[in-house]
């Protein structure tokens, strides 16, 4: 994709700090990063999002994040992490180009998503109809 900016920094036209690079997946660090360490873990072929992976890649991102989730613990000593991932602008996505976010995390260090704030009440009824379209 000519005007990809994570294509860009794959095939090195654009500079990026890589820290993981299989032959199918490649991950840097994220330009405005939440807490230092936050990583961008995408695959190299361009997808916009996640279900249109390929199976086995999918598998090889999987790998990939979990081995630079790893490294944030070890190397830079954070205890915990988020992994977040957006498929659309709807869900936030700015870069079409699918990647996983993994973003270090230490007690106290102020990062909210405010999770609670969005929580939608359901009802029997609609948790039974939701269920009932996603299992027939
Ligand atoms: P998303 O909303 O999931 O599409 O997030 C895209 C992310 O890409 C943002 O967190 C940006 O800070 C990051 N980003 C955009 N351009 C670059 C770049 N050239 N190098 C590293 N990270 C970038
Ligand atoms: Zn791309």
């Amino acid at each position: 994709m000519e005007n990809c900016i994570f294509c860009k920094i794959v095939s090195k036209r654009l500079p990026a700090f890589i820290t993981y690079e299989s032959n199918d997946v490649i991950a840097f660090l994220d330009i405005n990063p939440i807490n230092p360490g936050h990583t961008l873990v995408c695959t190299k072929e361009h997808f916009d999002v996640l279900t249109k992976v390929p199976e086995k890649l999918a598998q090889g991102l999987m790998t990939a994040v979990k081995d630079v989730s790893a490294k944030l613990i070890i190397k830079l000593g954070y205890q915990g992490f988020n992994i977040l991932q957006n498929n659309d602008k709807c869900a936030g996505q700015i870069v079409p180009h699918i990647h996983f976010h993994v973003i270090p995390r230490n007690p106290d260090d102020l990062v909210r998503f405010n999770w609670s704030e969005n929580i939608k009440r359901m009802s029997e009824e609609q948790f039974k109809e939701t269920y009932r379209r996603l299992t027939t």
